[in-house]
């Protein structure tokens, strides 16, 4: 059983809950103004990332966990002052390959919402080897600064010393700073129109297949996922898992999904359909809908 929002929200600090409660616009999905943040430092007491470390259990309570039951939450700072929640996210049943990490949904949080860099990332448990390899892919990766609790703060390279990264393969963009990708596609259909704008702010230097996937709910809600590849190839996020990871920030159901959209290019070096249709499946009976841009 999942954490509720409610009773993550009862173990924090008594005056930072109460603010918390009076502050935040309901429901809550993860996302916090620069000018939200400074409210809540000022009502609790509790500055920079001491606040973040104090607001973890919230984002812990985002995480849908049915095979680990380890529940993990980050929060992400990016370069504009505003922070991201995130929370692990496991499809009950399937295998583990399909799991999204909170580094890699507090991340794609801040990447969806704009920004462009991270300032720091704040976890409840130590990286694991797979995040820290997803992280240096980042934009600003060497300064990047990992805040745990109870450890002093170090940045990246501390927790990933001789890495291997995108230079290593002679590209020299990185991801959340990558420019938009030229991709075509003729419709007038709006859900595969967000997911052809989503597919052309992918990231896939490595692959040179950029794709991106759209959701759109009973309610008319669309939720995207971008693909996100990585210089060691496996730490790559698949676009599907990065909109999954989306709707379970917002609490929205898996059953509530009506249509899915992928797009990617019709000639690309790589597809993301059948790992995409072997996600969906996994959460649902609606049939992929693969559209192919040049
Ligand atoms: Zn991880």
């Amino acid at each position: 059983m999942a954490t509720s929002f409610e009773s993550a929200l009862n173990t924090l600090p008594a005056e930072l809950a109460d603010a918390v409660r009076a502050q935040l616009p309901q429901p809550f999905t993860g996302h916090l103004s620069a000018r939200d943040v400074t409210a809540l430092e000022d009502a609790s007491g509790l500055k920079g990332h001491e606040l973040l470390l104090a607001l973890l259990p919230l984002a812990a309570s985002f995480s849908q966990a049915p095979v680990s039951h380890f529940e993990v939450g980050a929060i992400a700072r990016g370069t504009s002052g505003d922070v991201y929640f995130g929370a692990n996210l496991e499809l009950a049943g399937e295998a583990l390959f399909h799991s999204v990490h909170g580094e890699q949904s507090a991340i794609s949080h801040a990447w969806l919402a704009g920004e462009t860099g991270l300032k720091e990332i704040v976890v409840n448990a130590s990286p694991c080897g797979h995040c820290r390899q997803f992280m240096n892919e980042l934009n600003g990766a060497e300064g990047l600064t990992i805040v745990l609790p109870g450890q002093d703060n170090g940045h990246l390279h501390h927790y990933l010393p001789y890495a291997f990264g995108p230079k290593d393969l002679g590209v020299e963009i990185s991801l959340m700073a990558a420019s938009g990708q030229n991709m075509q596609l003729a419709s007038d259909d709006q859900l595969v129109l967000a997911a052809l704008e989503q597919a052309q702010l992918s990231y896939a230097p490595y692959s040179h297949s950029p794709s991106a996937v759209a959701l759109e709910c009973d309610d008319g809600q669309v939720f995207v996922g971008r693909y996100a590849e990585n210089a060691a190839f496996n730490p790559s996020l698949p676009p599907m898992q990065m909109a999954l990871a989306a709707m379970a920030r917002h609490r929205v159901g898996f059953e509530r999904i009506r249509r899915a959209v992928l797009v990617e290019l019709g000639n690309g070096q790589i597809s993301q359909a059948s790992a995409a249709r072997s996600a969906l499946e996994a959460i649902s009976p609606v049939e992929l809908e693969r559209v192919c841009a040049s």
